[in-house]
């Protein structure tokens, strides 16, 4: 077959991901599809994965993406004839502890929000399941019935097949050598076998996805990662329908094969292979076998499984699989390329995730919008720090040795830090802070009091930063804080259609005189929310955005694709020519009167304006907003000058007793006061008006903006969820998002956020409440409601207003 002179898309990896996109773009979206494999499909890392196919991710968009996996596996050899050797024998999940044992509470609990049937099994009842497993050491077990197993191998072919009946063309020994590129467009594919002109390309080369990417520019940061497990003779007693298993406290897991085992595991100290090119020659190879590295899995696979002492090993598996600094996939449009999307990094889950990845893929690739909300695999969580691949190789070795370890809530990562630090870093160091990184920026969370160690504890109830938190939290409501915010991202769009494209692109109305501010949600063509950021007036011409640190690469990304076309605009990322420190707190006014000879007085400088200001004789762009509901000022200060803004605030509110305060106080203040997060309180899955935020978009002003046909079809319409406040009196309860909502006994909905609210003394939740026949006020006000809480059902009051709301109790000046 020679290759044709144009394709609509070319996929590029004949693996699992590549097949299951090109299989779905075909398909669902009858495109013209090439896919170009350089060796032979399966030839890189699917063809030697083990194969377990697991369902449950902390995201419900992923669980989502993973059980439509399954539900394909189950169904293709209906379609192509070929089998995927699906076996649904159910997962067990192994607890010898009780910190573990309250993670699988927890994710029993996430299970039934996702609405999936997590059992807890006692070890007498594995026992049962297993007999030839040790239990003597467990404390119980999970039990999901529909997780199972396939062959790698034969889904690809599977897919692969039903993609060529579908229209698509695949060749093998074909390597993608470039693009010919206009401006950041990939206009043609080249090849080892001549050049195919395109519209669209996905890059699904698994680990040579990074390399592949670079030749567009584009930065795919991944790891390659060498992952063994060993395959025994049979053993006696093993039954065919076996369930798979997973022995985090042993790191191990297991599987059935043709009546022996397959085990491998996560271990502590992994390789790395390389973090320069990987040969393209890689096909169907494995690394040498590693038994002095395996040993560890070895042990502790016999100490489960005793049998296994007196069985032989038929044959090591040593591979290379891309692993990513967060553990998660990496999907998507690539920020730094118009046409080129991404499905790589499967950090050893790609059989489990394949055929819904492409499904999700090829809807992303044709429609240039994700279906539902991928955030946490989108490419553009990513930003230039992992550019730099040996920060990269360093986080991701830490992921993967945290594969098993117990997920303790608030936990951070430790390696490649401090990487980006505020001017303000060893100040706040000397304030005892205790800093958190994101984006690798590092981030003070809370500040340890004299006598106690500036460190956090982990645990799986009350952390011990609990009581300063809440010391800190008391001082914003009572007195005043100020937070170092700088690693907030920050654009400035200019231009003389920068009102035009902002108009369009904002769901809020940003068509306000100069000095004025917006707080405003993006939205998809669904009217789901894209981004949400504040966007101040500065000049007719002239903007300034600021957004939350992870989402930078993301909602610059988006601003820029959705101006539209033609517009004289331009976008500038000021991200670190800023500083910024929140001044937060009924005494706010007070302190920043003595440093500034700006009249700030709430009839001068009210809320939601933007004032050019000076501090210490420091410019400083002052943006009246809060996110903590008191007082307050954002001080955007030219970032090499930020420390001289903080010494002069300091020194001026000793008599309001000034105090640094970190990240985890401003979480637990925005949830008494009912702020959302984008990511999780408020998602592309989510509109405005089910999230409650229909005040803040310009659905009365005869304009057009991106969403708003979505809004208008849904307008006045009875909605099918609502978001909400739930409180806890329980004092015990610790809630880390995820939880079920019970109306009068009946699942209703998940937690998206949960946390603890110092001034009114309780757990906070915030989610959304579902009702097929529509979410009105007499519902939500109607129900009784309760919590499920670590797999116990909980008490809980609905909270449809904010819970603490300082404004309405506090008389401003
Ligand atoms: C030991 C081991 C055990 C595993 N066990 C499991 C498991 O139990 N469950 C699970 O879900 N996952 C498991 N995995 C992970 C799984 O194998 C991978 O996540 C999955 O195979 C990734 O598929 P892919 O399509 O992204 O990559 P690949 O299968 O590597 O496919 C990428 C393809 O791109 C091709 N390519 C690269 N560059 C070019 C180019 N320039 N031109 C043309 N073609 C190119 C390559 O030749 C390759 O065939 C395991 C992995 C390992 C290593």
């Amino acid at each position: 077959m020679t290759l044709p002179a144009h394709a609509q898309v070319v996929v590029i990896g004949g693996g699992i991901i590549g097949c299951s996109t090109a299989y779905h773009l075909a398909r669902d979206h009858k495109a013209d599809v090439v896919l170009l494999e350089q060796g032979r499909l399966t030839s890189g890392s699917t063809w030697h994965a083990a194969g377990l196919v697991g369902q449950l991710r902390s995201s419900a968009s992923i669980t989502r993406v993973l059980k439509y996996s399954v539900e394909l596996y189950r169904t293709l050899k209906d379609e192509t004839g070929l089998e995927t050797g699906w076996k649904m024998t159910g997962c067990l999940r192994l607890a010898t502890n009780a910190d573990r044992w309250t993670e699988f509470r927890r994710l029993a609990t996430t299970a039934r929000s996702f609405g999936m049937d997590m059992h807890l099994i006692s070890p007498a009842e594995v026992k049962v399941m297993w007999p030839l497993m040790e239990t003597d050491d467990l404390v119980g077990a999970s039990w999901l019935p529909t997780d199972g197993q396939a062959s790698p191998s034969d889904i690809t072919q599977s897919l692969a097949k039903g993609a060529r009946m579908h229209g698509a063309k695949l060749f093998e020994g074909v390597r993608v050598t470039g693009f010919d590129m206009r401006d950041n467009r990939i206009v043609a594919v080249r090849t080892n076998q001549g050049t195919i002109a395109c519209e669209t390309v996905v890059n699904c080369a698994g680990q040579w996805a990074r390399q592949v990417g670079a030749m567009a520019g584009i930065e795919v940061p991944l790891q390659p990662v060498k992952h063994q497990y060993v395959i025994t003779e049979k053993i006696d007693g093993l039954s065919a329908d076996a369930p798979t298993i997973r022995d985090p406290d042993r790191r191990t897991y297991f599987k059935e094969e043709v009546g022996g085992l397959v085990f491998g595991g996560y271990e502590p100290n992994p390789q790395a292979w390389t973090t320069g090119d990987v040969p393209d020659d890689w096909e169907f190879r494995l690394f040498d076998d590693d038994y002095d590295h395996f040993e560890q899995h070895m042990v502790q696979a016999i100490a489960r499984v005793p049998a296994l002492e007196r069985i032989g090993i038929k044959q090591m598996i040593n591979g290379p699989e891309s692993f990513t600094p967060d553990g998660n996939f990496i999907l998507g449009a690539a920020p730094e390329c118009a046409n080129m999307f991404v499905g790589a990094g499967f950090n050893a889950f790609g059989i489990a995730s394949g055929g819904g990845a492409g499904w999700v893929l090829a809807e992303w690739a044709m429609k240039g919008e994700a279906p539902l909300d991928l955030w946490v695999v989108d490419i553009r969580r990513f930003s230039g720090l992992h550019r730099d691949r040996t920060w990269v190789r360093d986080r991701t070795l830490e992921a993967y040795g945290k594969h098993y370890t117990i997920g303790f809530p608030h936990e951070e990562y430790e390696s490649g830090r401090p990487r980006i630090v505020s001017p303000l870093y060893e100040r706040l160091k000397a304030h005892r802070a205790v800093f958190g990184s994101k984006l690798g920026w590092e981030r003070p969370n809370w500040f340890a009091p004299d006598g106690m160690e500036a460190k956090d504890v982990y645990s799986m109830g009350r952390q011990n930063w609990f009581a300063p938190v809440g010391a800190e939290h008391a001082h914003v409501r009572e007195h005043v804080g100020v937070f170092d915010q700088s690693s907030f991202a920050k654009y400035e769009l200019s231009g003389p259609d920068a009102l035009k494209a902002l108009d369009w692109i904002c769901a809020g109305d940003v068509t306000k005189p100069i000095g004025r501010m917006t707080y405003t949600q993006l939205l998809n063509t669904r009217g789901g929310i894209e981004a949400d950021l504040t966007v101040a007036r500065l000049a007719d011409d002239r903007f300034y955005i600021v957004t939350g640190t992870g989402f930078r690469t993301h909602d610059r990304a988006w601003i820029a694709e959705h101006v539209p076309a033609g517009s004289s605009v331009r976008i500038d990322d000021v991200t670190e020519a800023w500083g910024t420190l929140s001044l937060m707190g009924p005494k706010a006014r007070d302190v920043l009167a003595k440093v500034t000879t700006a009249d700030v007085s709430n009839t001068a400088f009210p809320f939601s304006h933007v004032r050019d200001i000076h501090i210490a004789g420091v410019p400083v762009r002052a943006l009246r907003v809060t996110y903590v509901g008191e007082l307050g000022w954002e001080l955007h200060v030219p970032i090499d000058r930020i420390g001289e803004v903080f010494d002069a605030l300091m020194a001026a509110g000793e008599p309001q007793s000034i105090r640094p305060v970190g990240y985890r106080a401003l979480e637990s203040l925005r949830l008494e006061k009912g702020y959302r997060a984008w990511g999780s309180d408020i998602t592309p899955n989510d509109t405005p008006f089910e999230a409650g935020l229909g005040w803040a978009v310009k659905m009365k002003r005869n304009t057009p903006f991106l969403g708003r046909e979505a809004l208008e079809k849904v307008a006045g319409k009875p909605m099918k969820k609502r978001f909400a406040g739930f409180v806890i009196d329980d004092p015990d309860a610790v809630l880390v998002g995820r939880e079920t909502i019970l109306r009068d006994g009946v699942a209703v909905g998940y937690l998206t956020s949960g946390g603890y609210g110092y001034t009114i003394g309780k757990s906070i939740g915030y989610g959304y409440v579902r009702n097929a026949d529509g979410v009105s006020d007499d519902f939500l006000a109607s129900g009784r409601y309760e919590l499920v809480i670590a797999n116990e059902t909980v008490p809980a009051r609905i909270a449809l207003e904010p819970l603490f709301d300082p404004q309405a109790l506090r008389v401003k000046a």
